[in-house]
């Protein structure tokens, strides 16, 4: 292993409201699986923001998210770390928190206050309201061979991906997971599949950011 990749990481979990211990516990889940060191924090100030080397933003509720983030003054810095290159995965509301604009069926633009990093338009409660939550296996390539068990709760779907986002899981003729570079959305519950292979993609793209700043003299 190398020096950087031996280094201990730390994965935040945004810590606000919704699936916080349940990625808390998928995410520790991955770490052991994969034998690295790292601790799991939950992150709601800026400072706490500065200190983790990959983020978990989890689903719940994103209008109760954005707001409680926007009155720590988080969403700028949230911004700052996922354009420096920080891996992150969004679930669900995650995603949403994510998106450049957010669309709802029943109000139109919501016109709430995103982070803005992932090239995408979402279109808030896609598959209906809470009755119509639902389960289904999805095909993702980069996972590797088997299908993920994708769990819905009045899921979101992506209704346009920008050039450089890679689409990486489809279901119902709809794109519900995408990448772009260090950021990945999911309109599901990776955490509620009881299979920690997307939290394991999160914490190697933290190992391989790590090398690359290491290699790079890029520190932080
Ligand atoms: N519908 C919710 C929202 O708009 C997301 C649901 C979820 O995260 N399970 O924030």
């Amino acid at each position: 292993m190398s020096g950087a990749a031996a280094k201990e990481i730390t994965i935040g979990v945004l810590g606000f409201q919704g699936d916080i211990e349940e990625n808390v516990a998928a995410a520790k889940q991955a770490l052991s699986e994969l034998k690295v060191k790292g601790k799991v924090e939950l992150v709601r100030y800026p400072e706490e923001m500065e200190r983790i080397d990959g983020l978990i933003l989890p689903g719940g509720e994103s209008t109760v998210q954005s707001s409680l983030a926007a009155i720590q003054h988080s969403l700028p810095v949230l911004k700052k770390r996922i354009s420096e290159g920080m891996p992150v995965l969004g679930t669900c509301a995650g995603m949403i928190m994510l998106s450049k604009k957010v669309f709802d069926r029943v109000v139109g633009e919501t016109k709430q206050k995103t982070i803005g990093s992932l090239d995408i338009v979402v279109e808030r409660n896609a598959f209906g309201r809470q009755n119509d939550s639902f389960e289904s296996d999805l095909e993702i390539d980069s996972l590797g061979k088997g299908p993920f068990r994708g769990v819905f709760i009045r899921a979101p779907a992506v209704s346009e991906a920008g050039k450089d986002v890679q689409i990486i899981a489809r279901h119902a003729n709809r794109i519900v997971a995408v990448r772009q570079k260090n950021i990945i959305g999911t309109a599901f519950h990776p955490e509620l599949a009881g299979d920690a292979r997307m939290h394991r993609q999160l914490v190697k793209m933290i190992l391989e950011n790590a090398t690359t700043a290491a290699t790079t003299g890029k520190q932080r």
